[in-house]
């Protein structure tokens, strides 16, 4: 029989795959001895044997769970429902990777009429038992029965109104016990069946509530951003209660052991009086600083501090941790590596380093590629932040610069940035079900909560600028307004946010790129030290070569010439050569064209200061080109001395019902080889004018030509580039090399990479062309229909963003293997969106390929994952 429950005693922290990150830890910290009251973990197969007997718990794993209730209560010394001593738990989830907000909780379960006369007795504190009552009907009626908070909120309100107060704290015993009987009554209303009052039954609805959560909408989209695969599930933990709102010498607190902005190292953390752990995390009253807890409690206090240092070293990394005071004694509820901003993750991973906690290799493996985003993207302008006057300040919870429009729901924040607005998120606190809009913000700025509130910990997890508990502002979301410093702000006004500093500006503030320097210098050069695969750049103007230079690039795994006609007049050129008629009419544009090209190129050439650079020759879907308004095409026609009509008939027969399968590539050039010719004389004279410029630099162009299918399409193609090269290269009496390469971006290349290898001296992966052609599902299309493929469980990731190692990766390891093997020389890239991916970067480097190539600012992103592919592989 498999073992699906564990107590605590059990378990450790490598078994955190079983028993998710908060179980493992729990075991860890009962092992090592601190304070942690006792329970079980019900395992993450528990879970997905859940969904597999079609979301129910079956007999055995009901059956182990009693039977750990029943050691629960003899190691607790409680029992369910008992009259003397009754056993109070929470029910929390916990998944390996930790989501934090997106799953459910239910605190004070096991309570029920009795048990709550019980209580209040014992403790002397009738207040706080019915307080604890009417929160878990609250709770349970809303997590496990999904009857909504709503129902409850209102009854408080009417509760208040009644009693002339205007906080909960000033509800007696008898409004608490009132209203829990309100609540049990609207429950009933509402499911048809009373309250359950067996803990038994109580805790198997909880346990299945955070089964059930774990396919939630939020919880989907979290996992979907943070490559969490669904197939691992989610554990359980039932822990038995410690009280943080049983009276003033109670509280209840969310610590980190270093700054989670900053990566100081400090005790940094909120603690809130008389409360449970669920109000700090809500953000629904704002806390005080830990330090405050000293005061209050300073045994607790010392003691804390201790177990602090304990469980930094013992798991080497900033601990992110939760614990409750019940009269005046320390429990600790939860540790786990603590979530970052990426400056403080830099700055922690150095600092570990430095105090030889860490090895740098580790350093390096600790830092999550994908926050290194934030950090590249542009911060305020010094001199215009010096210049501007903040008109409020509030915490500063997730650093960047964000300017935008206001928005007032995540709803709206979605769709105005899906059409391409720049919003700023105002609300009086998030929720998880913000998620999707907070995601679509360049910022969020939030009126209640502190820095362990919703609102930051899920933006910095996302690395989005976030000020939080902003108090001052008077806000009225009803009717999408508020004030702040004696102005209103209105839906579409624009702010800017400075989530360092918590400065909150009126208008638009300008922001400059970011750049490479301390910490982050210093774990890319252990990156660099570390990793064994190239990283290139996908350029296609010299400023994104300098750009990507400066982020690292050791060279351009692609330029896309077709867009280098996107500037000034440049594509009137590029037009008259796509409606010629003759090969003379098309020589004549493409004689305009070619300066310009190998202008473009030579500066490419310059930027990468001698390092590889491979330009791919025109791919250009023909619609996306020719003249579209009535100006434009008059202007060609003019151009050409051709009437409006002919041109319009040229553009008639140039329409193709599937234009991205259709006349581009290399196909292009087999119906017009004059354009391989005019594009190889531009790469050849680019590159031989910068080599004499450099002589210490030896350049070698790879011209790489796209959308091959077949060997003869290439050798037909190749032979016209080395024509052209070898007269070029002659002409000026030099003997410079140069490399002709293909991309591999239709499956058949891949299924055919020997015969191809004949011809190519190198293969770069295509895999936008080859994910689209491999699913047969168009890659400017397949958005339209992706959400409902997520909904179904059929996709987990979008496939352009994130590559399908099963069947696009199997082509590409195909393809390197026969590649390799009939030319051994071979160098292999990618070029796709994957190329900057982190988890498709570690495919990448495990199936062998010499280098990945990325857009500049993703450059950073693809040197670490690089490197940690390479440590992650050493260390097996
Ligand atoms: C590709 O198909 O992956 C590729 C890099 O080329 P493009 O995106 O220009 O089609
Ligand atoms: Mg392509």
């Amino acid at each position: 029989m498999a073992k699906w429950v564990y107590l605590f005693t059990e378990g450790d922290a490598t078994m955190r795959n079983l028993l998710g990150g908060k179980g493992a830890n729990l075991a860890e910290m009962t092992n090592i001895g601190l304070p942690v009251p006792q329970g079980f973990t019900i395992t993450t197969e528990a879970c997905t044997q859940y969904y597999e007997d079609g979301r129910e718990i079956n007999d055995e794993i009901q059956g182990q769970i009693n039977e750990y209730i029943e050691k629960m209560e003899e190691i607790t010394g409680k029992k369910f429902g008992d009259k003397e001593n009754p056993l109070l738990v929470s029910v929390r989830s916990g998944a390996r990777a930790s989501m934090p907000g997106m799953m459910d909780t239910i605190l004070n379960l096991g309570l029920n009429e009795t048990v709550v006369e019980t209580i209040a007795a014992k403790s002397g504190n009738p207040r706080w038992a019915w307080d604890c009552y009417r929160r878990f009907i609250q709770m349970y009626s809303d997590v496990v029965m999904e009857v909504g908070k709503k129902y409850f909120e209102e009854l408080i309100d009417e509760m208040k109104a009644k009693k002339g107060v205007s906080q909960d704290v000033d509800l007696t015993a008898e409004d608490l016990k009132e209203l829990a009987s309100q609540f049990k009554a609207e429950y009933k209303e509402k499911i048809g069946e009373d309250f359950p009052d067996d803990p038994k039954k109580q805790l198997m609805g909880a346990i299945k509530a955070v089964f059930r959560s774990w396919d939630n909408p939020r919880a989907n989209v979290y996992r979907r951003d943070n490559d969490i695969p669904y197939s691992w599930g989610t554990a359980v933990n039932v822990q038995s209660m410690a009280f943080g709102n049983m009276g003033d010498d109670c509280g209840t607190g969310v610590a980190f052991t270093r700054d989670p902005a900053t990566g100081e190292k400090k005790l940094m953390g909120e603690f809130l009086t008389n409360a449970q752990g669920e109000d700090v995390v809500a953000g629904v009253r704002t806390p005080m600083p830990i330090a405050q807890m000293e005061e209050k409690f300073p045994e607790a206090f010392e003691q804390f501090k201790q177990v602090c240092k304990t469980l930094e070293d013992h798991y080497r990394d900033m601990q992110d941790m939760e614990f409750t005071v019940e009269n005046k004694k320390l429990y600790m509820l939860q540790t786990r590596n603590g979530k970052r901003t990426a400056q403080a993750a830099l700055k922690i991973a150095c600092d570990l380093v430095d105090e030889g906690m860490r090895t740098e290799e580790e350093a390096v493996a600790m830092i999550d590629p994908r926050n290194l985003d934030t950090l590249l993207h542009p911060q305020f302008d010094a001199a215009a932040l010096k210049a501007a006057t903040p008109m409020g300040k509030a915490l500063g919870a997730s650093p960047g610069a964000a300017c935008g429009k206001i928005v007032f729901t995540a709803e709206d924040a979605k769709a105005w940035a899906e059409r391409g607005e720049k919003v700023v998120l105002v609300r009086l606190e998030t929720s998880p079900e913000d998620i999707e809009g907070m995601k679509s913000a360049q910022g969020i700025l939030t009126v209640r909560g502190g820095m362990t509130s919703h609102a930051a910990v899920v933006a910095r997890g996302m690395g989005t600028c976030c000020v939080s508990g902003c108090g001052d502002i008077v806000m009225d979301e009803e009717n999408k307004k508020f004030t702040l410093a004696g102005k209103e702000f209105h839906e579409g006004d624009a702010i800017s946010l400075d989530g360092s500093t918590g400065n909150i500006y009126d208008g638009i503030i300008p922001t400059v790129d970011a750049t490479i320097a301390g910490e982050f210098g210093r774990i890319m050069a252990w990156a660099d030290k570390y990793r064994t695969m190239g990283v290139r750049t996908n350029a296609d103007t010299p400023s994104d070569a300098k750009k990507a230079r400066e982020l690292g690039a050791e060279g351009i795994g692609l330029c896309r010439t077709e867009h280098m006609f996107f500037e000034g007049n440049r594509i009137d050129a590029f037009r008259e050569m796509i409606c010629s008629d003759t090969v003379e009419e098309r020589e004549a544009a493409l004689d305009k064209i070619l300066p310009y090209q190998q202008g473009d190129f030579e500066q490419l050439f310059e930027a990468m200061e001698g390092n590889p650079v491979t330009i791919r020759f025109l791919d250009p879907p023909l619609h996306e080109f020719v003249p579209q308004t009535e100006e434009d095409i008059k202007k060609l026609a003019d151009a050409q001395g051709k009437s409006v009509e002919t041109i319009k008939a040229i553009i008639e027969s140039l329409k193709e019902f599937n234009p991205m399968m259709g006349h581009r590539g290399c196909r292009l050039t087999v119906t017009y080889p004059e354009i391989a010719v005019m594009q190889t004389k531009a790469v050849i004279r680019a590159a031989l004018a910068v080599q004499a410029k450099h002589a210490d630099w030896t350049i070698v162009p790879e011209i790489m030509i796209p959308l091959v299918g077949e060997e003869k399409e290439l050798k037909y193609v190749k032979k016209i580039v080395v024509k052209t090269a070898d007269e070029e290269i002659k002409a000026a009496g030099s003997d410079m090399k140069y490399e002709v390469g293909t991309m591999i971006e239709i499956p058949r290349a891949a299924l055919l990479a020997d015969e191809i290898a004949k011809e190519a001296e190198f293969f770069c992966f295509g895999t936008n062309d080859l994910t689209q052609m491999t699913f047969g599902f168009s890659r400017d299309d397949a958005g339209k229909f992706l959400d409902a493929y997520y909904d179904a469980k059929i996709f987990e990731n979008d496939p352009f963003a994130k590559l399908d190692q099963n069947g696009v990766g199997k082509l590409m390891d195909m393809a390197v293997k026969l590649g390799k093997g009939q030319r051994p020389e071979l160098h292999c890239g990618i070029c796709g969106e994957h190329g900057g991916d982190p988890s498709s970067v570690e495919f990448c480097h495990r199936i062998g390929l010499d280098y990945v190539s990325c857009s500049p600012f993703r450059v950073p992103i693809a040197r670490l994952a690089a490197a940690q592919a390479a440590i992650a592989e050493k260390r097996k």
